[in-house]
């Protein structure tokens, strides 16, 4: 790898602390994490060791309590919600476990809505979502509802929704969590196809075979990261 190329990701002791009424939450300590572009990274570590919040941070839902978070260059860490809103509909496509398709859209409503809020126009939204269901198999069920599809089909277009804006990262969060064997494989040759074609991807993930088909696994404990290993 070429370290004097900027990364795409770099973050530098990022803690995150949540505060309840009388408990404080340490949901991240120190973490320093860099990603290249055209890398596919997992993260892997037991319930509550920090991985949600880690993707919500690198995806700029959430904010750091401390510490650095240069994305393509740019410090991104004191951005203000509108800021943060901006740049992640520019920049972040998300995959999340349980699809949150959305119930009244159909399938091409749901790929396109995204694309809506970068102010694509119509006729250019339904091209767009178009090549993505095809990328992922699913342009015979353009006018299906989500609740007519199975698990793995709707985390399909779920898939088409995060890549049809050619996020400049991708983020997925236990996207096989909720699928049987065979359709969460189906999930993993997808992620390994669109990162074959170019995409820079974060996975989190509980499946350790799923972990070691990324280019490099990293494993947090405590909200810390405890190893990194390049994968065979
Ligand atoms: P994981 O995704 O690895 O299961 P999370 O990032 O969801 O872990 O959570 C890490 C820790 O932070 C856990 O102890 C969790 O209970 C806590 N936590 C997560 N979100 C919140 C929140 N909004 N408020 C308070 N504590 C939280
Ligand atoms: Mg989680």
């Amino acid at each position: 790898m070429n370290q004097t190329k900027t990364p795409l990701v770099e973050l530098q002791g990022i803690s995150r602390i949540y505060e309840t009424d009388d408990v404080e939450t340490h949901a991240l300590s120190d973490v320093a994490l860099r990603i290249d572009e055209g890398e596919f990274v997992s993260i892997e570590g037991p319930s509550g060791s920090g991985k949600t919040t880690l993707l919500s941070i690198l995806g700029l839902l959430d904010v750091p309590t401390a510490g650095r978070y240069q994305l393509a260059g740019e410090a991104v860490e004191g951005f203000d919600a509108a800021a943060r809103a901006r740049l992640r509909n520019q920049r972040i496509g998300f995959i999340f476990q349980t699809f949150n398709l959305i119930g009244d859209l159909d399938v091409i409503e749901n790929v396109s809505l995204p694309l809506s809020y970068r102010g694509v126009g119509r006729k250019e939204r339904r091209e767009r979502a178009r090549a993505a269901l095809a990328r992922v198999k699913m342009s015979h069920r353009e006018h299906h509802f989500p609740g007519q599809l199975s698990g793995g089909q709707q985390q399909r277009v779920a898939v088409a929704r995060a890549i049809a804006g050619e996020p400049a990262l991708l983020l997925a969060d236990e996207p096989t969590g909720s699928l049987d064997t065979n359709n969460g494989d189906a999930v993993m040759d997808l992620l390994e196809e669109i990162h074959a074609a170019g995409a820079t991807i974060c996975m989190v993930t509980h499946n350790p075979a799923y972990a070691l088909r990324a280019n490099r696994a990293v494993k947090l404990l405590d909200g810390r990261v405890v190893a990194e290993q390049a994968a065979a």
